[in-house]
């Protein structure tokens, strides 16, 4: 008979509906034993704490000066063998005109 020790569980990632800001792939998320977020790129196994997934993901995407670059990780609801990807980045918001 052989048991398996509880300290070698397997870790539990969770696949979010988010992609990486480098590959453009999927996220993975996990908890950690003391309740810290981790966050892991299936593709280019990319791995950030943080509090939340935008630490990897395209919706952290930011321009020169740490502004917002409006882009976000969205459903794509237009699947074509071409751009077969479940989550894709999308430039959501105008990017705001710094210049007046
Ligand atoms: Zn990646
Ligand atoms: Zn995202």
């Amino acid at each position: 008979m052989t048991t398996i020790s509880k300290d070698e569980m397997p870790l539990r990632w969770v696949l979010t509906d988010h992609i990486c800001r480098i590959c453009f792939s999927r996220v993975l998320t996990r908890t950690t034993f003391d309740h810290r977020k981790v966050f892991k790129c299936t593709n280019c196994d990319t791995e950030v704490e943080g509090d939340h997934v935008t630490a990897l993901c395209c919706c952290g995407m930011k321009l020169k000066g740490s502004k917002d670059a409006g882009v976000r990780c969205v459903l794509n609801t237009d699947r074509t063998p071409l751009n077969p990807s479940v989550i894709i980045a999308q430039q959501v918001d105008a990017i705001p005109a710094t210049r007046k």
